[in-house]
């Protein structure tokens, strides 16, 4: 099996955008072009050229740079189909179970609202990559602008189900922030406590601390552990008092 080459692009002031490249077809999508010219450059430093752009949610720092990299490379656009009133020129509008493509990489739509009405993450099992967009981050999860605790509790279920070497690529560096709070949300839990301790250390040095893992946010993440609607809930409501 071919792998994917996954780039992060870091933009504005903690968004990362990925880029996707397969080899085998010469295709390379972008997920979340929060702005279109420090990705086009990104990609073209690489020698790729965008021909997919793939949003998880409708929020600025999530589409846009769509329209410029339509305009520069003519790159087609899939994102979810219950915020396309939100999001321009969509070709490809997708729902829960729906399939996309990369050459011959297949990714699975999965909703998860509540960050958003309509966020989405892509899947792709045989790779064992998703990116979760702003619903799960590395100790954290998006806030609840649009929806539930009770739907971020089902959502944290359906990550948690996920193999635990899949690699977690989220949206922005917020690690350092999620990695305090955790701490505080569970003092004696030793894998947080070192895990900070290397995140502070790796901020220090300015770099980046995503992706994660599966194994890593079940063993660090407050959100994924809560074990109740209630403590989830509870939680979120601590953290952006914060
Ligand atoms: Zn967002
Ligand atoms: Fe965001």
């Amino acid at each position: 099996m071919s792998t994917l080459d996954i780039l992060r692009v870091p933009v504005l002031s903690d968004n990362y955008v990925w880029l996707v490249h397969d080899k085998a077809s010469g295709e390379t999508l972008v997920v979340d072009p929060a702005v279109a010219e420090p990705v086009l450059e990104a990609a073209q430093a690489q020698g790729w050229t965008i021909s997919q752009i793939w949003n998880t949610h409708w929020h600025g720092d999530h589409i846009g740079g769509n329209a410029g990299i339509v305009a520069a490379t003519g790159a087609k656009v899939t994102a979810p189909a219950a915020e396309l009133a939100k999001i321009p020129d969509v070709d490809r509008p997708v729902r829960e179970g729906d399939r996309v493509r990369l050459g011959a990489h297949e990714a699975i739509v999965m909703e998860v609202p509540a960050h958003t009405a309509g966020h989405i993450a892509y899947h792709f099992p045989e790779e064992s990559v998703i990116f979760v967009g702003d619903t799960m981050f590395a100790m954290g999860c998006g806030r609840l602008f649009e929806g539930t605790a009770e739907q971020m509790y089902t959502n944290m279920r359906r990550f948690e189900a996920l193999p635990d070497d899949t690699r977690v690529y989220c949206a922005h560096e917020y690690t350092l922030s999620n990695g305090k709070f955790a701490r505080q949300a569970e003092p004696e839990n030793e894998a947080i406590a070192a895990r900070l301790a290397q995140v502070e250390a790796a901020r220090a040095r300015d770099e980046a601390t995503v992706p994660t893992t599966i194994a890593l946010e079940r063993a660090t993440n407050p959100f994924l552990r809560a074990a109740s609607i209630e403590e989830l809930a509870s939680r979120r409501a601590a953290k952006d008092r914060g």
